[in-house]
């Protein structure tokens, strides 16, 4: 192996340990990183680097082979040299599928988890080899510590003990597809509700789910004890919701988030559907007068149609309170998708200086992002949460 190649090896390996690391879903990390979304983004360009890094090391070592067909096919019988094989295959279909985006969440995370595998390849790789200097007893704290990290990231939040067991106090239909559900805490704990528009993942414990855990926004009030959520039916566990039982257990992990740290003097709010949920958590607090004191707030609420609307008597009441709240609703059935003229109107309303939250499905942040560069707006002034493979 040329100095080369072994740097390659070193530096990719080095850096796939980094990526397992965050992939650690936590209240800290979030808390580090300002959002899982940036450790996820951390997490996808290490992985990607440390992969083009072992490509490159398994691309000098082929090559130094002379890609003479009786040395190649002598390889087959070198088992050091068939996991490497093992783990670039791997490494290839996980780079293809991570980059198919319309691709349902649960196959596209069953992909991803072939990514493991590649890892566990990569340590095989690296034992067959190994040698009694340095750079394998560095090779071993590496193996480890990605390990440690893929059980706490792939299997203790599998555990029946992971989260805090919350219990169901009620579930109430909003309209023909989103639930309210108010969750009851342990009588040991202590409020998780920490800040406005944060989320929580939920693991729906009941019979029939399936003990995937979800995020959602919460709507509770800040150090309130209860946590408040209005979930769309959409797939497999969110369309069970009515079949859910009061005490039924629901655990909880959180919260996490960042969209909404503090209020800003001029808000631009551009939501779809349950995506005004981050809005309603801060508009819903107790004392939302003293928060939006002196505060300009303005909101586009787009929905499919007027069936479609959540909250409205509590909207209504909260316009009473404030009335610098400027609440447009936009009807896509009637409308079609917002355009840029819409929001180039919406745009001379506000402040150049205002701060533009977007909420709602994956399609709709990104075509409200795309509309927003070519308004040419500051993409620091945007903030989402996007979905979280
Ligand atoms: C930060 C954040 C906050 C959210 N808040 C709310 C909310 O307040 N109310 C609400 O109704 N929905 C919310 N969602 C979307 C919600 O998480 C999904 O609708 C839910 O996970 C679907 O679960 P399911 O078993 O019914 O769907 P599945 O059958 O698992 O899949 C249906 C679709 O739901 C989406 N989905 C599934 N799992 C996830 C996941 N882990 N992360 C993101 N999307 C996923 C995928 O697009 C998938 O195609 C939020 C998503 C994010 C990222």
């Amino acid at each position: 192996m040329t100095d080369l190649s072994s740097a390659f090896a070193l530096m990719g390996l080095t850096s796939l340990a980094l990526s397992l690391i965050l992939s650690i879903r936590s209240a800290c990390s979030d808390k580090v990183f300002k959002g899982l979304r940036n450790l996820f983004i951390l997490h996808h360009y290490t992985a990607t680097t440390g992969i083009a890094l072992i490509f490159f090391h398994g691309a000098i070592e082929v090559a130094s082979l002379g890609f003479e067909l009786e040395s190649l096919t002598a390889q087959w019988q070198e088992p050091g040299l068939l996991w490497a094989w093992m783990a670039v295959l791997l490494f290839i279909v996980v780079v293809y599928f991570a980059r198919i985006n319309s691709l349902k969440h649960k196959t596209w995370l069953r992909i991803h988890r072939l990514g493991i595998l590649a890892w566990f390849s990569c340590l095989m790789h690296i034992y067959a080899f190994r040698s009694n200097d340095w750079l394998f007893t560095y090779y071993v704290s590496l193996g480890l510590l990605g390990t440690m990290a893929i059980v706490r990231s792939q299997i203790l939040p599998q555990l029946a003990c992971w989260g805090v067991p919350f219990k169901v106090k009620s579930v109430n239909s909003l309209n023909s597809n989103v639930f309210e559900l108010i969750l009851s805490p342990p009588a040991s704990e202590n409020s998780l509700v920490t800040s406005t528009a944060q989320y929580y993942y939920l693991r729906f414990c009941s019979k029939n789910f399936s003990r995937q855990w979800h995020p959602f926004t919460c709507l509770s009030n800040i150090n309130e004890g209860e946590l408040k959520f209005a979930i769309k039916t959409l797939g497999n566990d969110t369309q069970q919701l009515e079949n859910l039982k009061i005490n039924d257990r629901v655990d909880v992990e959180g919260p996490f988030g960042h969209l909404h740290e503090r209020v800003a003097d001029h808000e631009l709010w551009i939501v779809g559907g349950v995506g005004i949920n981050p809005l309603l958590s801060c508009l819903m607090q107790g004392n939302v007068e003293k928060m939006y004191e002196k505060k300009n707030i303005h909101v586009i609420h787009a929905v499919e149609d007027e069936k479609s609307l959540i909250y409205q008597n509590e909207i209504e009441e909260i316009k009473k309170k404030l009335p610098q709240l400027d609440y447009q609703l936009w009807i896509t059935s009637q409308k079609g998708f917002l355009n840029s003229f819409e929001l180039k109107k919406s745009l001379t309303k506000v402040s150049k200086n205002s701060e533009i939250y977007v909420a709602g499905p994956p399609l709709f942040i990104n075509h409200v992002k795309k509309l927003l560069k070519s308004e040419k707006v500051n993409y620091k002034k945007i903030h989402t949460e996007e979905k979280i493979k």
